[in-house]
């Protein structure tokens, strides 16, 4: 822990206005101590004349999926940048909204080399011309140690000046949806496009766009570094690779817990230190608030991409909010909607309204469930992006596990 962990964004931004940084910056590894470690070595030998195709797939090899929350494979993405006319851009979302993950600030204010080569090398596989990186601007030790970096980078010759272009994000959730991030890039309102066409064919001005969440390239990084192996050789429950679990809620010890990807909630608590003291297991929200609640009863379920499906939920990016006896799954779901009612962007009818209303009935004593139900399939169906889509998964999943409290 450090002192950033109990001050105000905009405590920070005043002191760092004021020239005063030192007290609020993490102990971070800069520039000359991961080159002397090796750093940059595999982007320096790729540059001189590597195979992207190769690189490409050892991401594929290494079962890589983007670690944003939707899970695409990496390597895949890069094929569908490549096959499109150059001018070429590159996006870094580093707009970690979603509630409870904390895992990009995490690798940021420790290792941030391992995540700019990571980044430096998926630019130069798809050959982009520019690279934009946004992020969060509630995380000022991060945009801090960023500039503070790019500025080595740059200096060391490692990258041209200008080539990385630091944007700041205005604290809103949706800009963490890729559209709606370019479009913020682009200077405009950040609401989510509709697609096709996808970003990697029609992204920021109109170009072919790679975009790739900060712990994914972080792991490009490690992949370049030290093999595949590094992912694909860890193996659990039928399930290969490593998961950043970020962990909070009930538990004696919250944090970002590397564990294997195929990890159950019972393995993530007690990585945690097991439950907070006086505190009986009761639900966890596996992977955000878009992924709902599951019961305690539904523990043995590994908490990997696509086993979560087939009981509504999902992964995402991996933001575990443990839940007790002394919580009321009922109330947090509402909190969960009220989250998605502020976020909403407001550009189509089913997610706006929709969030708006679904409040509102879960204000009520009973819940109407059919009326709840007959909600949720016209936000699931009709809504543009993902926001309204999965913000029924709280209270859908609630009425189905903890019925007594509806
Ligand atoms: Fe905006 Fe919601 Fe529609 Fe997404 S689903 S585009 S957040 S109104």
């Amino acid at each position: 822990h450090n002192h950033i962990d109990h001050a105000t964004p905009d405590k920070v931004h005043a002191a760092i206005a004021a020239g005063d940084t030192h007290a609020h910056i993490p102990d971070y590894e800069p520039l000359d101590t991961y080159r002397v470690g090796g750093g940059y070595t595999a982007l320096e030998r790729l540059r001189k004349g590597g195979n992207w195709e190769e690189v490409q797939q050892s991401l594929l090899d290494a079962g890589l999926r983007g670690l944003g929350g939707a899970g695409f494979p990496s390597g895949k993405k890069w094929g569908f940048v490549r096959a499109n006319p150059g001018p070429r851009l590159m996006a870094v979302n580093g707009d970690e909204g979603e509630p409870g993950t904390i895992k990009d600030r995490h690798y940021l204010e420790r290792t941030p080399h391992l995540f700019l080569e990571g980044m430096l090398i998926a630019a130069w596989a798809v050959e982009a011309e520019r690279v934009y990186l946004y992020m969060r601007d509630e995380y000022p030790a991060v945009l801090e140690i960023l500039r503070r970096e790019i500025a080595a980078l740059e200096a060391a010759g490692i990258a041209a000046p200008g080539y990385i272009d630091l944007r700041r994000g205005a604290g809103a959730y949706i800009c963490g949806e890729e559209s709606a991030m370019i479009e913020s890039i682009e200077g405009k309102r950040g609401i989510p496009r509709n697609r096709p066409p996808f970003v990697a064919q029609v992204g920021i001005f109109d170009r072919p766009t790679l975009v790739h969440n900060v712990e994914t390239l972080y792991w490009i990084a490690r992949i370049c570094r030290e093999g595949p192996e590094v992912l694909n050789g860890t193996e659990k429950n039928g399930r290969k690779g490593l998961r950043s679990f970020s962990v909070s809620g009930r538990v004696a010890q919250p944090g970002v817990y590397l564990l294997p990807a195929g990890s159950t909630i019972t393995d993530i608590i007690a990585a945690a230190g097991g439950m907070a003291e006086g505190h009986r297991f009761k639900a966890y929200q596996p992977g955000g608030p878009s992924s709902g609640l599951l019961p305690a009863s539904m523990a043995d379920i590994p908490m990997d991409f696509d086993m979560l499906q087939p009981h509504g939920s999902f992964i995402g990016s991996a933001a575990v909010v443990v839940l007790s006896d002394q919580d009321s799954a009922r109330a947090a779901a509402l909190n969960m909607l009220r989250f998605f009612e502020d976020e909403s962007c407001g550009q189509c009818t089913p997610c706006r309204v929709g969030c708006e209303k679904a409040v509102k009935l879960m204000q009520a004593d009973h819940w109407d469930q059919p009326l709840l139900k007959e909600l949720a399939a016209v936000m699931i169906d009709a809504s543009i992006c993902g926001l309204g889509q999965a913000a029924p998964n709280p209270f859908l999943l609630t009425m189905k596990h903890f019925p007594d409290e509806v």
